[in-house]
């Protein structure tokens, strides 16, 4: 558990540190077996994930039910209903990066580039926006998910990007993936457009 909680803390603070999130927003997670039940560990609510400590770390059961005292993400529920969907997935890492978002906020799709896992698809599939922190998303999401078994990530339009592996290192390194292929993508248009 302990080491559970120190994961959370480290990749938060990379992801903090990178500029994929800021404020206080932003939200990663991961699965854990104890006593054959499954459990998340997953960031707090209202605390910016640059500086959290091992002790904020919030752990629920998989239908989002409080296990210690801390108050979880109010995307508590979208995390569960993904790691429900797909047993495959261990760890969620969910931002609001800036490039992936200003794509996520345009008519205009991310180009799945060549350089992570072996998914050959054009773009990065996405969700009409719904409401963040609402059980209509966290629903949407995991149906997306469960769809398909290759889905690792998910534009939410108008709010960020969700993305998925089977570890924390995975999900946060795909996040980066998608923002660097965001911003690659940015700059060529604005090239091109030249
Ligand atoms: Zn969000």
């Amino acid at each position: 558990m302990e080491k559970i909680k120190n994961d959370i803390v480290q990749y938060s603070k990379i992801l903090f540190e990178r500029g994929l999130v800021s404020g206080k927003a932003g939200n990663i997670s991961t699965k854990f077996t104890k006593d054959n039940k499954e459990y998340v560990a997953i960031t707090p609510t209202l605390k910016s994930l640059g500086n959290l400590k091992p002790e904020d770390i919030s752990i629920v059961d998989l239908d989002a039910n409080p296990i210690n005292e801390n108050k979880p993400s109010s995307e508590v529920h979208m995390h569960c209903d993904i790691y429900k969907a797909r047993d495959d997935i261990k760890s969620i890492v969910h931002t609001h990066s800036p490039f992936a978002t200003g794509f996520a906020h345009s008519d205009k799709k991310i180009k799945r580039y060549e350089g992570f896992g072996s998914i050959k698809i054009p773009y990065i599939d996405e969700i009409e926006y719904i409401k963040p922190g609402t059980k209509e998303l966290a629903e949407a999401a995991g149906k997306t998910f469960g769809e398909n078994k290759k889905r690792d990530v998910i534009i939410l339009k108008h709010h960020g990007i969700i993305a998925t592996g089977i570890n924390l290192f995975e999900a946060e390194s795909l996040a980066e993936f998608i923002e660097d292929s965001a911003k690659t993508q940015f700059i060529c248009e604005m090239l091109n457009s030249i």
